[in-house]
């Protein structure tokens, strides 16, 4: 890569949530493996963060490449409209059986974002069919459940900048977010707001949507699982359902298969991406139970409503199915205690720096909260010269490595955020 295509991706290439006239500078990755990112000039750094959750396995997986490369040699797409293929079979067998008994029903859809969309169409249809208008969805602040018009209504207002698109963004019900701490006592009160707006909207929500236990992109917020106890029994009590996103929290991250076992509870409707495909490729799943999926089937459209162009895309239904193989023979329990393990370790006396305001830590996430927002590219450039890809947003400083990592490569990421505090603040 040549510094004329540095500079071409710097004019004519949008990053994620990055400016044309300001942008931040980008590191050129040539290829990666295991947990190391490969850098154009030969630099090698160890990855802390799984490309945003989805890395599980680590890059370049011998069984991820095996099943790419078999299925590529069969077909890489075919459209899902009237045509089924064994790995879509066998991906969507493999959720039925690991997700919780009642979930059955597989909707496979495109990114994380759209399986919002789908989950939160599925409910208003599921009120339509039942003769009800039901149009209100009721989440918490700090959430974050995508980029896409839907999605992007039940994201906390101000992240997400709600009032750039008022009068665009339908208008949910907010309730505050979870205070109680994890590990801390729980206390009966923090209920209340969230119990009194599902009270006195009853009749016109249709689903409440939130994050089990860990708020990812809103704040990296780790909950008692109380609160999310407390949730699925209101949302009993007045027949509302209850839509988990667990797009960032499943497939172990937590120390949990999924995070809503923290609460010993199950979702309506479960949502799912990221890790999905161990991180090779976009596919993300929307599930549901029996009844949902009749009462929608038998409402007025007489279908779901939803079909995009590369639903179950095979090649990505292999490589997520391979990438459920792995996890099913059970190494992950034991990486997950043991990265949890060491960040508690390591990470917690950073609590005692004056610049940081908390430190968090719950299965294979480490979150160092700084007292002010953080210089995102000065402190990139600091990890990059450490030997380590730790992307920094906000107040917030964090760690979700491949399940893979090592004791020594988990200290290298723990040591750079150490020696960050100490040289740059
Ligand atoms: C990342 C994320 C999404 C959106 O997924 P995309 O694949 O980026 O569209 C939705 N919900 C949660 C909890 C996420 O972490």
């Amino acid at each position: 890569m040549t510094p004329a295509d540095l500079e071409f991706d710097q004019r004519h290439i949008w990053h994620p949530y990055t400016s044309m006239t300001r942008p931040l500078p980008t590191y050129p990755v040539e290829s990666a493996e295991g947990v190391m990112l490969h850098l154009a000039d030969g630099r090698q750094l160890v990855d802390g963060m799984s490309s945003w959750w989805a890395a599980i396995h680590g890059y370049n997986h011998p069984r991820l490449n095996k099943a790419a490369i078999e299925q590529i040699g069969k077909m890489s797409h075919v459209m899902f409209g009237g045509i089924t293929h064994p790995s879509a079979i066998a991906l969507a067998k493999q959720l039925v059986d690991m997700t919780p008994e009642a979930l059955e029903c597989v909707f496979l859809a495109d990114s994380g974002s759209v399986a919002v969309e789908v989950a939160l169409k599925m409910a208003m249809q599921y009120w339509q069919a039942r003769g009800e208008k039901r149009q209100k969805i009721l989440t918490l602040r700090h959430g974050y459940h995508g980029d896409t018009f839907g999605a992007m209504a039940v994201c906390d207002p101000q992240n997400s900048m709600h009032s750039l698109y008022q009068g665009y963004l339908p208008e949910h019900l907010f309730a505050p977010a979870p205070q109680s701490r994890f590990e801390g006592e729980w206390d009966p009160q923090e209920i209340a707001p969230f119990a009194a707006l599902l009270a006195e909207h009853r009749r016109e929500i249709a689903a409440v949507i939130l994050e089990p236990v860990v708020q990812g992109a809103g704040g990296m917020r780790i909950y008692h699982p109380q609160y999310l106890h407390q949730v699925r029994a209101l949302c009993d009590e007045f027949g509302v359902l209850l839509i988990a996103d667990e797009i960032a929290t499943g497939f172990g991250r937590t120390g949990k298969l999924f995070a809503c076992e923290h609460a010993g509870i199950a979702p309506d409707i479960l949502c799912l991406g990221k890790a999905l495909t161990g991180g090779y490729m976009t596919l993300s799943a929307t599930l549901t139970t029996r009844e949902v999926a009749n009462i929608i089937s038998n409402g007025e459209a007489g279908c779901f409503m939803h079909g995009p162009t590369f639903m179950g895309n095979p090649l990505a239904c292999a490589v997520a199915s391979a990438s459920l193989s792995l996890l099913a023979e059970n190494r992950w329990p034991q990486q997950v205690a043991a990265i949890e393990a060491q960040l508690k370790h390591e990470l917690t006396p950073l609590g005692a720096h004056p610049a940081v305001a908390d430190v968090r830590v719950l299965g294979a996430i480490g979150v160092v909260e700084m007292r002010q927002p953080v210089d995102m590219a000065r402190l990139q450039q600091h990890f990059v010269a450490e030997g380590v890809w730790i992307r920094p947003f906000g107040k917030l400083i964090y760690l979700m490595p491949p399940y893979v990592i090592d004791r020594e490569q988990l200290s290298r990421l723990t040591q750079a955020i150490a020696r960050a505090l100490t040289t740059l603040y």
